[in-house]
């Protein structure tokens, strides 16, 4: 069996100051070293361990689609990327406790960024599923990681998530679709299924989860952009004003330190 995928066509996309970005070979082999370092696998006894050669090769694939700089900053920013295996939980729980119950191990296993740890949590299969011309999980996690590495502290806590330029974007979406808030439940709201009916141009949604909060918008329209193909092509015909949005988020720069991270012992054992 052959684990290692052929590598994608290289991907072009525009940045914000009119420079060209190709995916090249060079650029795959600086993701390939990020990718080795950040990347680490959950085993059974709740150690983490290098990864194997296709889980780094997977990783290495999404994280070639950044910008050099994007890149540099997660590493800066000591990301750590997690792979997790549905068929060997962790004995003992998961991960910082981070994904509930034990039983939903199999059945509810997501992808999901972790702002306290910087980690991104990837279960295996997730990291698997070919990379193009569908939403990427890891690419979407890598935004909202992305987001974090960028926050700007002016004395408060403060993320990109919190941009006025990016929350009037995300207001004039909701609008688009017709975005009704839904009615208060009790026991909380399930941000995936119900909220989602309430949109009434459903046609103006290149996303559905994106109508869910800024951050979500953010780390959707990433993943669409980057992923390529027709959700690439479906958001730039219809949010065009996101894309080039996310062209300036790609190159802006690192305005001050998180204040996560400082203070985090980030141990070999979860
Ligand atoms: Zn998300």
């Amino acid at each position: 069996m052959t684990w290692l995928r052929p590598a994608p066509r290289p991907q072009r996309y525009e940045l914000g100051t009119g420079a060209r970005v190709d995916t090249s070979d060079l650029q795959l082999e600086q993701a390939s070293r990020l990718a080795r370092k950040c990347t680490r696998v959950l085993l059974s006894d709740g150690t983490l361990a290098p990864p194997d050669p296709a889980s780094s090769h997977q990783v290495a694939l999404r994280l070639a689609a950044l910008p050099p700089e994007a890149q540099k900053q997660l590493e800066r920013a000591r990301l750590r990327i997690v792979v997790l295996d549905s068929e060997t939980p962790p004995r003992g729980g998961y991960p910082g406790k981070v994904l509930g119950s034990p039983d939903r191990w199999e059945e509810g296993l997501g992808a999901q960024y972790h702002y306290q740890r910087k980690e991104i949590l990837m279960p295996r299969m997730y990291l698997e599923t070919p990379f193009s011309g569908v939403g990427d999980s890891l690419l979407h996690e890598l935004g909202h990681a992305l987001s974090d590495a960028k926050v700007v502290d002016r004395g408060r806590i403060m993320s990109l998530d919190d941009d006025p330029r990016l929350l009037e974007l995300f207001e004039a979406y909701r609008q688009r679709c017709g975005f009704k808030p839904p009615e208060p439940k009790p026991g909380g709201h399930d941000f995936n299924q119900p909220m989602l009916l309430e949109l009434e141009r459903q046609e103006e949604a290149w996303s559905l989860y994106a109508v869910t909060e800024p951050r979500e918008y953010l780390a959707e329209g990433l993943s669409h952009l980057l992923s390529g193909g027709e959700k690439k092509e479906k958001l730039a015909s219809q949010d065009g004003q996101l894309v080039e949005y996310l062209h300036d988020f790609l190159i802006a720069p690192t305005r001050g330190g998180s204040p996560f991270g400082l203070w985090d012992p980030r141990p070999e054992r979860l």
